[in-house]
């Protein structure tokens, strides 16, 4: 990853450009922000302007030293999290501190990222601090914290804090849309929008997502071929929440549906559910609604009111 491709941060960025360009970035860095903000990208950036061997631009993206580390393998690049039970406490701060003195292996600069830095306790922090005040030479500390005010400000008046705020939501779109080829356009939108804009907590939304559309298929699977309309009913209403809920839905019905047909036909392979569902109808009855689930799925792709969509719906798949 290079700089260009962090998302929002437009100034920061730009500052932090010109400090690379004239290889003055400092030895001590606190990178500050929320959850999913990018610090450890932001990190991982600066790591690799630590270990970039070119002559020109720094980092390159292409010297054997930008490759490893964009591989997580470099030497000199060493990676502590105060996540990770006995990573930053007194003793490893300690390790570090004796490590720090030693040259680097093959790169220009020996690079420390310490991640979660605000799980270091007051006493580790003071141990780091003499390093801090006497830096030996090409060695950069990198740490990353919530918020910079959890450190003590004896360790942040010796860094330089860099501060990284969440991009827009119309920002965010078209960082996920990079990041995440596959998800569709507007699951990628519909994540950014309850994400506020939060580039690691729409990933884990978009990873997260689709339990929620996969088990309502199924259950509304389960009520078509019941001898009371309610029940269908409430969870064609239920999709009516969201468009794009409707839309995950729709299309997990229609390959659900698929995967009955292929049972009744006799599939080994389709799984117990469709075995299980496909139970409750003919095969031509599976082909019928197969088709009025198509069309009901292409009917979302105009701007429906929901509403009566649902009522159409359970209206559709209800007929025989
Ligand atoms: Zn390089």
């Amino acid at each position: 990853m290079l700089l260009s491709e962090l998302a929002a941060n437009e100034e920061l960025k730009n500052e932090i450009a010109l400090s690379m360009q004239n290889r003055s970035l400092p030895h001590a860095i606190i990178i500050e922000g929320e959850k999913g903000s990018g610090k450890r990208s932001l990190a991982g950036i600066i790591a690799k302007y630590g270990v970039c061997t070119s002559q020109g631009a720094r980092p390159c993206g292409v010297c054997p030293g930008c490759i490893k580390a964009e591989g997580n393998i470099h030497p000199d690049i060493v990676t502590a999290d105060g996540n990770n039970s006995g990573e930053l406490n007194i003793e490893a701060v300690r390790r570090i501190r004796t490590d720090a003195y030693i040259k680097p292996n093959e790169a220009p600069n020996k690079v420390y990222i310490l991640l979660n830095c605000e799980r270091m306790l007051p006493a580790a922090q003071n141990a780091f601090l003499k390093v801090l005040e006497e830096p030996p030479q090409n060695v950069m500390f990198i740490m990353t914290a919530l918020s910079a005010a959890n450190l003590l400000q004896t360790v942040r008046s010796r860094s330089r804090i860099m501060t990284l705020y969440p991009p827009s939501v119309e920002e965010a779109v078209e960082v996920l849309k990079r990041l995440s080829p596959d998800t569709p356009a507007e699951a990628a939108e519909q994540a950014a929008l309850e994400a506020g804009g939060n580039i690691g907590v729409s990933l884990e939304l978009i990873a997260s997502g689709g339990e929620e559309e996969r088990k309502t298929a199924e259950e509304i699977l389960r009520a078509v071929p019941l001898t009371t309309e309610y029940p269908l009913m409430l969870l064609t209403n239920g999709i009516a929440k969201n468009r794009t809920f409707a839309i995950g839905v729709l299309d997990r019905l229609s390959s659900l549906c698929a995967e009955c047909v292929r049972a009744s036909l006799g599939a080994t392979d389709a799984s117990s559910t469709a075995k299980d569902i496909a139970k409750a109808f003919t095969r031509k009855r599976l082909m019928k609604l197969q088709n009025s689930i198509l069309r009901a799925r292409n009917v979302l792709n105009i701007n429906v009111n929901l509403n009566f969509y649902s009522t159409w719906l359970c209206a559709v798949l209800r007929t025989e």
